[in-house]
Formats: structure tokens, C-alpha cells, sequence
């Protein structure tokens, strides 16, 4: 791992152990293969049985419901060496650990935790998290998508966009306005009539997941489909909330291996009889790369602290997103400068993160939304809305 910072001697043995085990399987089964995945626009199915099998599926979740109940550090590291491999595979992790697994454990029934989590954390089935829709997902108190009243059942009608897993996955949790305008989250089973999630093909950007729209038209779902204890927007901004957290460990992940990339292609790349790696303007390129990884994971690692004393709060986890992902997309690009035209060959790993660096600079609130959660926070005054 890159640890310019050694913070390598603040990990306690389980986390080394769960950070060493994912290294070794990133290593041995996606760095291998994802570019060839990731040219071919194709989500490489097996791997969620693998990833079940390794427990890396909401592995901070209790261990009651068949999840590792990892604390919030190790379950970090997880998500930092799966984005070393590709930010699409993390992204597959990501939604089924804290956008479905997390929503159902916080605000479902006791019998659909029973009922869910233990095949979510295997592996066995695959889910999605539905909020944004087409006209703006930086808004999503404006959702158009309803659940009305049907007996003691209800009726979903709308379209959600850009959802990762959806074409894949076998249940949505889809979040609607009641009759009453409240938002509340539904498990929707993908069989369920009127229920369809197609594929959108033309992405350049996390080619390595499965990315969908879904559609409702006069979705009945019975009322075990409702997660009882979901009430208005601030429960899917709770999944949000779990989900930036993992984003700002993973997108170091992608940083060290542009800056590895680049490194090493600057130790051996000659230009006017000596290596680049000699030339200040590439060292400087270089040392802000690295500066930036130190910088970043000093903050996540005392994010994860705060997150298990339960003092973390949401500007905090905005703030780590929106430096972490920033930084390291910015690395990305300046690994591709080093690179020079191998940097825009899917050849070498850097072209590849530093286009799936941009979705998640995006998803999870854009780079704009965060600065205005946190300026509000700061200030007082609520420049978002
Ligand atoms: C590959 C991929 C996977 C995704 N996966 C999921 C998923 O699984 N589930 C899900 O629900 N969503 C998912 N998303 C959607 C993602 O969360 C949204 O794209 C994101 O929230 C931004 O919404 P938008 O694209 O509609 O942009 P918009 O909201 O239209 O924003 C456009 C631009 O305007 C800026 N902007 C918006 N409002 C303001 C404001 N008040 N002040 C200043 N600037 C503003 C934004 O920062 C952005 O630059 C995914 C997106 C992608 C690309």
C-alpha cells in the first residue's frame, strides 16, 4: 500500500489482515483482467460470488445478518484496494453495501433484515439503489416518482437514472413520494410487474459496471415492500452519507495506482539521454501526487475513528469525498500527462481510472453539492438551494 505517512503503524492486525487479503485478490483477479472488461463494456458476472465469498458485501454490517462486522477503518481499506483495481468494481460494492444493504438494515423491518441481508451479503442476490431521475439528481427532494396507496399494497410509477446494478440486480430499493409527499423507500423484486431496468450502453466512464435506468409503470408491490422506518429525504441522504465515506478511501485507491503507473513509466522512460523521472517538472507532478494520497488518507483514517464513536457528521463525510476524488482525478490526469500518448491506451491503468474518476467526482452528490454542504455548514447560510 502507498504510505508515505506510515500510517501503516495506526492499523490494528484485523485491518491489515482484511486490507492484505483484498490486495491479494485485487491483484490476483481484476488487475489481471479489467481492462479487458472494461474495453468490452462488460460487468464481469462471477465476480459477485467472489466478492460474497470474501465477505466484502456491507462487511461493517453485524455479523447477525451474515455480514463481517468490520469497523469502519478495515471496511475503508476494502473499498480503497477494490478502486486500486477499478472504480467500477468498488462502485458494484459500494451500492450493495451501503445504498441496499444499509437501507434495509436501517430503516426495514426485523423480518426483512431476516430475510435480506444474509443473500445480500453472500452474494446471492444483487441489488440496486433508485434516487435519481432524469431531470436532475442534485435535487432529489423533486423526485417525480410516487407510491400511491392500494389497499394495504402500493402502486410505483416513475423512472429512475443512471443506476448502478440495476440491469443486474434481482431487487431495487426505490425511493418514492407517498400519497402525503413524503418520501419513503421500497424493496421492489425485479420480476415485479411493470418493473424493467434497461441497460445504458453508451458510457465511458466505470465500463466494468452495470449501469440502468429504471422504469415503473403501475408497479404494485404488496406492503412488506415498504422499509417502514424510511420517512422523507433525509433516509436516502442517510445511505448517501455511508456511501461517501467508502468513496473517499476508494478513490485513494485509484490515486496510488496512477501514481505507481506513472512513477515507474517516469523511472524507465528516456527523453534526451535521461530518464524523465529526472526532470523537476515531472518530480513535481510526482510529489503532488503523493502529497495528496498522504493528505487524503490521514483524513479518512481519522474519519473512520469519528464514524465509529458515532461523531462523524455529514460535512465531514462531504469534505473527505469531495478532497479525496478530486485530488485523485487530478492525479489521474497528471499521470496521464507523464504517460504522454501510452497515457490514453487502456494499456496501462491510467486512462481507465481517470475516466471512472469522473463519475465519481459526480454520483454521490457532484463536487459542487459537497462544497455547498460544507459551505453551509461553515456559514450558516444556505447557498445549495
Ligand atoms: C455511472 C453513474 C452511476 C450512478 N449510480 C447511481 C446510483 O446507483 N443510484 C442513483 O440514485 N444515482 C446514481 N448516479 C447518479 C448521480 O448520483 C447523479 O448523476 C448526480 O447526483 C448528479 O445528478 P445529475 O447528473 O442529474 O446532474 P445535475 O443535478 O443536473 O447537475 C448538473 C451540474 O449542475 C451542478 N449543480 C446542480 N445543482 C447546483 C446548485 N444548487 N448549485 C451549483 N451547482 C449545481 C452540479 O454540480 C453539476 O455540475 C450515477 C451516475 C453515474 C454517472
Amino acid at each position: 500500500m502507498l504510505d508515505f505517512y506510515a500510517i501503516e503503524r495506526l492499523l490494528t492486525p484485523e485491518q491489515r489482515a482484511v486490507r492484505d487479503a483484498v490486495r491479494e485478490f485485487v491483484d490476483g483477479e481484476i488487475i489481471p483482467n479489467v481492462r479487458e472488461w472494461w474495453d468490452r463494456h462488460e460487468f464481469p458476472n462471477a465476480i459477485k460470488d467472489k466478492f460474497g465469498a470474501l465477505g466484502l458485501f456491507g462487511a461493517n454490517l453485524p455479523e447477525e445478518y451474515g455480514c463481517a462486522g468490520i469497523d469502519s477503518i478495515a471496511y475503508g481499506l476494502i473499498n480503497y484496494e477494490l478502486e486500486r483495481g477499478d472504480s467500477g468494481l468498488r462502485s458494484f460494492a459500494s451500492v450493495q453495501g451501503a445504498l441496499v444493504m444499509y437501507p434495509i438494515f436501517a430503516y426495514g423491518s426485523e423480518e426483512q433484515r431476516r430475510r435480506y441481508l444474509p443473500e445480500l451479503a453472500a452474494g446471492r442476490l444483487i441489488g440496486c439503489f433508485g434516487l435519481t431521475e432524469s431531470d436532475g439528481g442534485s435535487d432529489p427532494g423533486a423526485m417525480r416518482t410516487r407510491a400511491h396507496r392500494d389497499g394495504a399494497g402500493w402502486i410505483l410509477d416513475g423512472s429512475k437514472m443512471w443506476i448502478t446494478n440495476s440491469p443486474i440486480a434481482d431487487i431495487a430499493i426505490v425511493w418514492a413520494k407517498d400519497d402525503d409527499d413524503v418520501v419513503r423507500g421500497f424493496i421492489v423484486p425485479a420480476g415485479t410487474t411493470g418493473y424493467s431496468a434497461p441497460e445504458i450502453e453508451s458510457k465511458m466512464s466505470l465500463r466494468a459496471s452495470s449501469t440502468g435506468e429504471i422504469v415503473l409503470e403501475e408497479c404494485r408491490v404488496g406492503p412488506e415492500a415498504l422499509l417502514p422506518e424510511s420517512k422523507g429525504l433525509r433516509s436516502p441522504l442517510g445511505c448517501l452519507t455511508q456511501a461517501r465515506y467508502g468513496i473517499s478511501w476508494g478513490a485513494l485507491g485509484a490515486l496510488e495506482a496512477v501514481y505507481t503507473c506513472a512513477r515507474d513509466y517516469a523511472a524507465t522512460r528516456t527523453t534526451f539521454g535521461k530518464p524523465i523521472a529526472a526532470r523537476q517538472l515531472v518530480q513535481d507532478k510526482l510529489v503532488r501526487m503523493v502529497t495528496d494520497h498522504s493528505l487524503g488518507l490521514l483524513m479518512s483514517y481519522q474519519l473512520g475513528r469519528l464514524k465509529d464513536e458515532k461523531r462523524m457528521t455529514f460535512a465531514q463525510v462531504s469534505m473527505a469525498k469531495r478532497n479525496n476524488v478530486r485530488v485523485a482525478l487530478n492525479g489521474a490526469r497528471l499521470a496521464r500527462e507523464i504517460l504522454g500518448g501510452n497515457g490514453i491506451s487502456t494499456e496501462y491503468p491510467v486512462i481507465r481510472h481517470m475516466l471512472n474518476l469522473e463519475t465519481v467526482d459526480t454520483y454521490e452528490g457532484t463536487h459542487d453539492i459537497q462544497t455547498l454542504i460544507i459551505g453551509r455548514e461553515i456559514t450558516g447560510v444556505n447557498a445549495l438551494e
